[in-house]
Protein backbone atom coordinates (compact mmCIF):
# COMPACT_ATOMS: atom_id res chain seq x y z
CA UNK A 1 0.00 0.00 0.00
CA UNK A 2 1.77 3.14 -0.93
CA UNK A 3 0.63 6.91 -0.23
CA UNK A 4 -1.46 7.26 -3.23
CA UNK A 5 -4.04 5.00 -2.36
CA UNK A 6 -7.71 6.83 -1.26
CA UNK A 7 -7.40 5.05 2.09
CA UNK A 8 -4.72 6.32 3.54
CA UNK A 9 -3.31 9.04 6.22
CA UNK A 10 -1.10 10.77 3.77
CA UNK A 11 -4.26 11.42 1.22
CA UNK A 12 -6.62 12.37 3.74
CA UNK A 13 -5.26 13.92 7.06
CA UNK A 14 -8.05 14.57 8.86
CA UNK A 15 -10.61 11.80 10.04
CA UNK A 16 -13.35 11.16 7.63
CA UNK A 17 -16.89 11.41 9.78
CA UNK A 18 -20.65 11.67 7.96
CA UNK A 19 -24.27 11.19 9.24
CA UNK A 20 -25.98 8.65 9.40
CA UNK A 21 -29.37 9.62 10.74
CA UNK A 22 -29.03 12.11 13.70
CA UNK A 23 -25.75 9.83 14.62
CA UNK A 24 -22.03 10.84 13.67
CA UNK A 25 -19.90 8.17 12.65
CA UNK A 26 -15.85 8.94 13.17
CA UNK A 27 -16.45 11.78 15.43
CA UNK A 28 -16.47 12.60 19.01
CA UNK A 29 -19.26 10.31 20.07
CA UNK A 30 -18.29 6.42 19.74
CA UNK A 31 -21.74 5.26 17.59
CA UNK A 32 -23.27 2.09 18.99
CA UNK A 33 -25.12 -0.50 16.61
CA UNK A 34 -27.05 -3.04 18.22
CA UNK A 35 -29.28 -5.81 17.45
CA UNK A 36 -29.51 -9.48 16.92
CA UNK A 37 -28.17 -11.39 14.70
CA UNK A 38 -30.67 -12.27 12.45
CA UNK A 39 -34.22 -10.66 12.14
CA UNK A 40 -36.46 -13.44 13.33
CA UNK A 41 -39.75 -11.60 13.51
CA UNK A 42 -41.69 -8.15 13.83
CA UNK A 43 -42.54 -7.80 17.66
CA UNK A 44 -39.36 -9.28 18.87
CA UNK A 45 -37.33 -7.01 16.50
CA UNK A 46 -39.94 -4.14 17.24
CA UNK A 47 -40.08 -4.58 20.98
CA UNK A 48 -36.21 -5.22 21.23
CA UNK A 49 -35.06 -1.87 18.98
CA UNK A 50 -37.60 0.01 21.47
CA UNK A 51 -35.67 -0.90 24.07
CA UNK A 52 -31.87 -0.90 22.42
CA UNK A 53 -32.55 2.83 21.59
CA UNK A 54 -33.86 3.33 25.34
CA UNK A 55 -30.17 2.06 26.78
CA UNK A 56 -28.90 4.56 24.01
CA UNK A 57 -28.29 2.23 20.81
CA UNK A 58 -28.37 5.05 18.00
CA UNK A 59 -28.46 2.29 15.15
CA UNK A 60 -30.15 -1.14 14.68
CA UNK A 61 -28.50 -4.30 13.10
CA UNK A 62 -29.67 -7.34 11.86
CA UNK A 63 -29.59 -9.70 9.14
CA UNK A 64 -32.18 -10.64 6.50
CA UNK A 65 -29.59 -12.16 4.71
CA UNK A 66 -27.23 -14.98 6.35
CA UNK A 67 -23.70 -16.10 5.34
CA UNK A 68 -24.35 -19.24 7.62
CA UNK A 69 -21.44 -22.21 7.41
CA UNK A 70 -24.02 -24.92 6.95
CA UNK A 71 -26.53 -24.37 4.07
CA UNK A 72 -29.18 -26.04 6.30
CA UNK A 73 -28.80 -23.04 9.08
CA UNK A 74 -31.15 -20.75 9.06
CA UNK A 75 -30.63 -17.77 6.34
CA UNK A 76 -32.68 -15.04 6.94
CA UNK A 77 -35.96 -13.78 6.19
CA UNK A 78 -34.44 -12.09 3.08
CA UNK A 79 -36.86 -9.41 1.23
CA UNK A 80 -39.55 -9.88 4.40
CA UNK A 81 -36.80 -9.55 6.60
CA UNK A 82 -35.54 -5.92 5.24
CA UNK A 83 -39.40 -4.92 5.85
CA UNK A 84 -39.70 -6.14 9.07
CA UNK A 85 -36.51 -4.42 10.13
CA UNK A 86 -36.90 -1.58 8.36
CA UNK A 87 -40.17 -0.94 10.37
CA UNK A 88 -38.33 -1.57 13.52
CA UNK A 89 -35.73 1.15 12.56
CA UNK A 90 -39.09 3.35 11.94
CA UNK A 91 -40.34 1.75 15.53
CA UNK A 92 -37.22 3.14 16.89
CA UNK A 93 -36.15 6.13 15.47
CA UNK A 94 -32.81 4.58 14.36
CA UNK A 95 -31.37 3.98 11.24
CA UNK A 96 -30.49 0.59 10.14
CA UNK A 97 -27.62 -1.12 9.30
CA UNK A 98 -27.66 -5.21 7.13
CA UNK A 99 -25.92 -7.42 4.94
CA UNK A 100 -25.48 -6.99 1.41
CA UNK A 101 -24.62 -10.96 0.77
CA UNK A 102 -24.90 -10.51 -3.25
CA UNK A 103 -24.63 -7.77 -5.63
CA UNK A 104 -27.91 -8.91 -7.11
CA UNK A 105 -29.36 -8.39 -4.32
CA UNK A 106 -27.94 -5.00 -3.80
CA UNK A 107 -30.63 -2.54 -5.24
CA UNK A 108 -33.24 -4.91 -2.91
CA UNK A 109 -31.15 -4.12 0.39
CA UNK A 110 -30.25 0.02 -0.68
CA UNK A 111 -33.87 0.08 -0.60
CA UNK A 112 -34.20 -0.70 2.97
CA UNK A 113 -30.66 -0.51 4.55
CA UNK A 114 -29.51 2.96 5.80
CA UNK A 115 -26.02 1.57 5.96
CA UNK A 116 -24.61 -1.73 3.73
CA UNK A 117 -23.17 -4.37 5.59
CA UNK A 118 -20.15 -6.05 3.57
CA UNK A 119 -19.62 -9.33 5.84
CA UNK A 120 -16.25 -11.13 6.63
CA UNK A 121 -16.86 -13.71 3.66
CA UNK A 122 -17.55 -11.36 1.20
CA UNK A 123 -14.75 -8.91 2.10
CA UNK A 124 -12.62 -9.43 -0.94
CA UNK A 125 -15.69 -10.09 -3.15
CA UNK A 126 -14.30 -7.49 -5.25
CA UNK A 127 -17.70 -7.07 -7.79
CA UNK A 128 -19.51 -6.40 -4.20
CA UNK A 129 -17.30 -4.13 -3.33
CA UNK A 130 -17.52 -2.23 -6.40
CA UNK A 131 -21.08 -2.31 -7.24
CA UNK A 132 -21.34 -0.86 -3.33
CA UNK A 133 -18.63 1.72 -4.21
CA UNK A 134 -21.78 3.20 -6.35
CA UNK A 135 -24.42 3.46 -3.92
CA UNK A 136 -25.06 6.40 -1.92
CA UNK A 137 -25.15 4.78 1.38
CA UNK A 138 -22.53 4.43 3.85
CA UNK A 139 -20.87 1.28 4.04
CA UNK A 140 -19.70 -1.20 6.83
CA UNK A 141 -16.59 -3.10 5.32
CA UNK A 142 -15.81 -6.28 8.23
CA UNK A 143 -12.54 -7.32 8.14
CA UNK A 144 -11.78 -10.79 6.14
CA UNK A 145 -11.65 -13.57 8.52
CA UNK A 146 -7.89 -13.85 7.69
CA UNK A 147 -7.44 -11.29 5.89
CA UNK A 148 -4.25 -8.87 6.71
CA UNK A 149 -4.85 -5.28 7.47
CA UNK A 150 -3.20 -4.16 4.22
CA UNK A 151 -5.60 -6.55 2.54
CA UNK A 152 -8.59 -5.07 3.99
CA UNK A 153 -7.91 -1.35 3.43
CA UNK A 154 -7.55 -2.57 0.05
CA UNK A 155 -10.99 -3.87 -0.07
CA UNK A 156 -11.77 -0.59 1.34
CA UNK A 157 -9.95 1.27 -1.81
CA UNK A 158 -12.20 -0.29 -3.99
CA UNK A 159 -14.88 1.08 -2.25
CA UNK A 160 -13.82 4.44 -2.47
CA UNK A 161 -11.98 4.21 -5.96
CA UNK A 162 -15.47 3.27 -7.15
CA UNK A 163 -17.08 6.65 -5.60
CA UNK A 164 -18.06 6.33 -2.08
CA UNK A 165 -15.94 7.59 0.53
CA UNK A 166 -18.26 6.64 3.58
CA UNK A 167 -16.45 3.74 4.76
CA UNK A 168 -17.06 2.01 7.99
CA UNK A 169 -13.74 -0.54 8.75
CA UNK A 170 -15.33 -3.29 11.41
CA UNK A 171 -12.71 -5.49 13.02
CA UNK A 172 -14.73 -8.62 14.12
CA UNK A 173 -12.01 -11.08 15.07
CA UNK A 174 -9.32 -12.70 12.73
CA UNK A 175 -8.95 -16.58 12.68
CA UNK A 176 -6.06 -17.80 15.16
CA UNK A 177 -4.74 -21.04 16.59
CA UNK A 178 -6.83 -20.35 19.48
CA UNK A 179 -10.86 -21.96 19.52
CA UNK A 180 -11.72 -21.34 23.24
CA UNK A 181 -13.47 -17.91 21.69
CA UNK A 182 -14.62 -18.07 18.16
CA UNK A 183 -12.29 -15.81 16.57
CA UNK A 184 -9.50 -13.41 17.88
CA UNK A 185 -10.30 -9.75 18.54
CA UNK A 186 -7.19 -7.77 17.11
CA UNK A 187 -7.17 -5.21 19.54
CA UNK A 188 -4.22 -4.24 17.79
CA UNK A 189 -5.29 -3.42 14.28
CA UNK A 190 -7.93 -0.35 15.83
CA UNK A 191 -4.47 1.83 16.54
CA UNK A 192 -2.77 0.60 13.40
CA UNK A 193 -6.17 1.26 10.99
CA UNK A 194 -5.74 4.72 12.65
CA UNK A 195 -2.68 5.30 12.11
CA UNK A 196 -2.54 4.09 8.43
CA UNK A 197 -5.85 5.25 7.38
CA UNK A 198 -8.44 8.61 7.78
CA UNK A 199 -11.60 5.73 7.73
CA UNK A 200 -13.78 5.62 11.08
CA UNK A 201 -13.37 1.70 12.70
CA UNK A 202 -15.90 0.37 14.83
CA UNK A 203 -15.17 -3.15 16.67
CA UNK A 204 -17.60 -6.50 16.83
CA UNK A 205 -16.85 -7.97 20.34
CA UNK A 206 -19.59 -10.33 19.42
CA UNK A 207 -18.33 -12.16 16.49
CA UNK A 208 -14.59 -11.61 17.71
CA UNK A 209 -15.72 -14.21 20.76
CA UNK A 210 -18.54 -16.10 20.20
CA UNK A 211 -19.38 -15.47 23.97
CA UNK A 212 -20.93 -13.40 25.75
CA UNK A 213 -19.35 -13.24 28.94
CA UNK A 214 -16.65 -11.70 27.06
CA UNK A 215 -18.63 -9.06 25.02
CA UNK A 216 -18.47 -6.49 27.88
CA UNK A 217 -14.62 -6.70 28.48
CA UNK A 218 -13.99 -6.71 24.98
CA UNK A 219 -16.20 -3.84 23.99
CA UNK A 220 -14.22 -1.72 26.53
CA UNK A 221 -10.72 -2.81 25.57
CA UNK A 222 -11.97 -1.61 21.49
CA UNK A 223 -12.91 1.52 22.99
CA UNK A 224 -10.08 2.12 25.31
CA UNK A 225 -7.59 1.41 22.07
CA UNK A 226 -9.76 3.92 19.73
CA UNK A 227 -12.04 2.24 18.62
CA UNK A 228 -15.66 4.88 16.88
CA UNK A 229 -17.82 2.40 17.53
CA UNK A 230 -19.67 -1.02 18.71
CA UNK A 231 -21.19 -3.46 16.88
CA UNK A 232 -22.81 -5.73 19.61
CA UNK A 233 -25.56 -8.40 18.73
CA UNK A 234 -28.48 -8.42 21.30
CA UNK A 235 -31.20 -11.01 21.97
CA UNK A 236 -34.29 -11.03 23.61
CA UNK A 237 -34.34 -14.79 24.23
CA UNK A 238 -30.25 -15.55 23.65
CA UNK A 239 -31.01 -19.06 24.45
CA UNK A 240 -33.54 -19.28 21.82
CA UNK A 241 -31.73 -17.17 18.86
CA UNK A 242 -32.12 -18.08 15.50
CA UNK A 243 -28.12 -17.74 14.91
CA UNK A 244 -25.43 -16.48 17.55
CA UNK A 245 -27.50 -17.13 20.20
CA UNK A 246 -24.07 -18.02 22.88
CA UNK A 247 -22.31 -14.48 21.58
CA UNK A 248 -25.96 -12.56 21.77
CA UNK A 249 -26.31 -10.40 25.44
CA UNK A 250 -29.88 -9.86 26.95
CA UNK A 251 -31.67 -6.67 26.71
CA UNK A 252 -30.68 -6.16 30.42
CA UNK A 253 -26.68 -6.93 30.35
CA UNK A 254 -26.41 -4.60 27.33
CA UNK A 255 -27.93 -2.06 29.22
CA UNK A 256 -25.66 -2.54 31.43
CA UNK A 257 -22.45 -2.55 28.59
CA UNK A 258 -24.03 1.07 28.03
CA UNK A 259 -23.51 2.34 31.35
CA UNK A 260 -20.01 1.06 32.03
CA UNK A 261 -19.05 2.33 28.80
CA UNK A 262 -19.64 6.09 30.14
CA UNK A 263 -17.23 6.69 32.45
CA UNK A 264 -14.52 5.12 29.65
CA UNK A 265 -15.64 7.00 26.85
CA UNK A 266 -15.75 10.16 29.10
CA UNK A 267 -11.81 9.45 29.83
CA UNK A 268 -10.54 9.35 26.62
CA UNK A 269 -12.56 12.75 25.35
CA UNK A 270 -15.23 10.70 23.96
CA UNK A 271 -18.94 11.28 24.33
CA UNK A 272 -21.97 8.12 24.09
CA UNK A 273 -24.49 10.40 23.25
CA UNK A 274 -25.09 11.09 20.19
CA UNK A 275 -26.56 14.80 18.93
CA UNK A 276 -30.40 14.16 18.82
C1 LIG B 1 -22.91 -10.48 11.13
O1 LIG B 1 -22.57 -9.32 11.44
O2 LIG B 1 -24.02 -10.94 11.38
C2 LIG B 1 -21.93 -11.36 10.48
C3 LIG B 1 -22.31 -12.42 9.77
O3 LIG B 1 -20.67 -11.01 10.73
P1 LIG B 1 -19.29 -11.46 10.03
O4 LIG B 1 -19.43 -11.17 8.57
O5 LIG B 1 -18.30 -10.60 10.72
O6 LIG B 1 -19.11 -12.92 10.32
MN1 LIG C 1 -24.08 -12.98 13.89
Amino acid sequence: MDFCHLVTRQQQKENTNFRVGSSLVGDRPIVIMAGPCAVENREDLIGLALQLRQSGAHILRGGAFKPRTSPYSFCGLGVEGLKILAAAGQASGMPVVTEVMDARDLEMVAAYADILQVGSRNMQNFTLLQEVGKVNKPVLLKRGLSATIEEWLMAAEYILAAGNSRVILCERGIRTFETFTRNTLDISAIPSIKELSHLPIIADPSHASGRWELVNPLAKAAIAAGADGLLIEVHPHPEEALSDGPQSLTPVNFTRLMAELKPLASAIGRTLEQPS
